[in-house]
């Protein structure tokens, strides 16, 4: 037999042409070699129940997040009369979103761009921070899954008894346990699309008329529609969604680094794998073994079929729940838990040149995620605490610009528009400061305060009218004079503006 020395050596000899036709024959693809499917058609999972630290952390998270997706249509609100009394409403005939103590109007959608923002830059944060946090624990689809996965196995049993009776020819009672599943499922992926239409309804009002079909058509289309996907996402697509469709996994693999904390199999302890047995046998001989005993549990619990002892992976959601397998039977045979934790890239590699584990979460991504986060939070909640709930639009007439009166005066006219952004009716007094001796004349105004008229405009409305602004004083050839209208409310506050020009002869 040939030796590898020997080998190496014979290679080294083969002149250059000859070494090239070797190195092109080993990279021509073996035609008759099997081609791989583009498709890969889908393997069921059978997660397998596990209990530990991030078990329970998803529970939580489960719970908080279900609890306030179902139950916060319920939540009511006092924001006195005329407006609605429910915490959290979108409204699209009275064109509102209430957020709480927060009314968005239809005119500052750059809000939802600002929200946006923030959340894009909260999950950039997340990432690098502590890898897929998002996905691993309060994407909708990861706990819907996760609620859908736990009433299967109430009904069809962990994963041994559940492959045990998929395997097993159909009888009565596997037909009946697929019935109940199928029918709970059903039943929360219709609760589902039902809490999803209460947030644009008045929520009590709508449980009463969707019960008694006296409810739009709309309302139930869209419980019809949810209802369809979360049972078809939750139910049957499960891991497909984040393998195949959502494409967070793909961006986070580019915002990444290796001072992320990400689920990971610290191979530097585990490898070389052996069982106890042989790890003892090898041990007794001097050899190294590492304390992966490849017992397979780690895959076995795993929601998307991941091994992650293959490094990352796109399909890992960073659920933990490996991390709590593996703790369990590092327990079990007496060694030290973590085998696989949340850790850095960076840190093992940091390990294997016998270095100190270091975790940097102050880095030059994770300050300007933040910087981005608190700049915009911060401009979007000094615009809310001070914006005004009225306004005024002035525009000069074009033709003529100017009239000239009789008695030597000159008038200009003006159209205005009135913002009353309340839900309650208001009166505003109109004032122009800015051309000394002006009168003002609103045709159609509700009276007057002194010289000053006064504008009624309904609730949550606006009102145009016509204003003539008219002075005596001698003006200079051609003047533009800068002029500024103002409304305040008649009960009294503060003063929208609004400018415009004066213009002479
Ligand atoms: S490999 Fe571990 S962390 Fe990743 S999805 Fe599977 S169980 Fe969750
Ligand atoms: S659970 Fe731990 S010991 Fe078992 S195969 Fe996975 S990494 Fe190895």
């Amino acid at each position: 037999m040939e030796s590898g020395a020997t080998s190496v050596l014979a290679e080294k000899a083969q002149p250059p042409l000859a070494k090239l036709a070797a190195d092109a024959a080993r990279l021509v693809p073996d035609i008759d070699a099997e081609e791989e499917p583009l498709y890969a058609a889908r393997k069921k999972i059978y997660p397998q129940r596990v209990s530990g630290t991030f078990r329970r952390v998803k529970w939580a998270v489960l719970f908080i997040t279900l609890g306030i997706y179902y139950l916060l249509p319920f939540v009511r609100w006092d924001r006195g009369p005329n407006a609605p009394h429910q915490a959290v409403l979108i409204d699209f005939p009275g064109r509102r979103f209430y957020f709480f103590f927060i009314e968005i109007w239809p005119q500052e959608v750059y809000y939802l761009t600002g929200l946006l923002i923030i959340a894009a830059m909260t999950l950039f944060l997340m990432n690098a921070l502590a890898g897929r946090v998002w996905c691993g624990y309060l994407c909708p689809q990861t706990v819907w899954t996760d609620l859908f996965v736990t009433v299967e196995r109430w009904f069809e049993g962990d994963r041994r008894e559940h492959l045990r009776r998929d395997r097993e020819p159909w009888t009565v009672e596997r037909a009946a346990r697929a019935v109940g599943k199928h029918s709970v499922w059903l039943l929360i992926a219709w609760w589902t699309g039902g809490a999803w239409v209460l947030y644009f309804a008045d929520a009590p009002t709508l449980v009463k008329d969707l019960a008694t079909f006296q409810a739009p058509f709309m309302a139930y289309a869209y419980i019809g529609l949810l209802t369809f996907t979360t049972y078809a996402l939750a139910g049957w697509m499960r891991e497909q969604v984040c393998v195949y469709m959502c494409p967070w996994p793909r961006i986070q693999a580019a915002l990444t680094d290796e001072h992320a904390l990400n689920v990971t199999y610290r191979y530097d302890r585990g490898e070389p794998r052996a069982s106890v047995k042989k790890a003892a046998a090898l041990h007794a001989h001097g050899e190294a073994a590492g304390d992966c005993i490849d017992c397979l549990q780690c895959v076995h619990v795993c929601p998307t079929g991941v091994d992650i002892r293959g490094g990352s992976n796109l399909g890992c959601i960073q659920c933990g729940l490996c991390i709590d397998a593996c703790d369990a039977v590092m327990a079990k045979i007496g060694r030290p838990t973590r085998l696989i934790a949340y850790d850095t890239d960076a840190n093992i590699k940091s390990r294997q040149q016998g270095r100190p584990s270091v975790y940097r979460p102050i880095r030059m991504r994770t300050l300007l995620y933040a910087v981005v986060i608190a700049v915009v939070g911060g401009v979007m909640t000094y615009t809310l605490a001070t914006r005004r709930f009225d306004g005024i639009d002035v525009i000069h007439d074009r033709n003529p610009l100017f009239v000239h009166l009789s008695d030597g005066a000159v008038r200009n006219g003006y159209t205005i528009r009135v913002l009353n952004k309340t839900l309650s009716a208001e009166s505003y007094v109109l004032s122009v400061s800015g051309l000394p001796d002006a009168t003002i004349e609103v045709i159609g105004s509700e009276g007057s305060s002194g010289s000053n008229p006064i504008i009624y405009v309904g609730p949550d409305q606006s009102r145009e009218m016509r204003v003539l602004v008219t002075t005596h004083e001698k003006l200079a050839p051609h003047a533009s004079i800068p002029l500024t209208f103002g409304i305040a409310p008649a009960g009294g506050g503060a003063i929208a503006n609004a400018a415009d020009h004066f213009l002479g002869p």
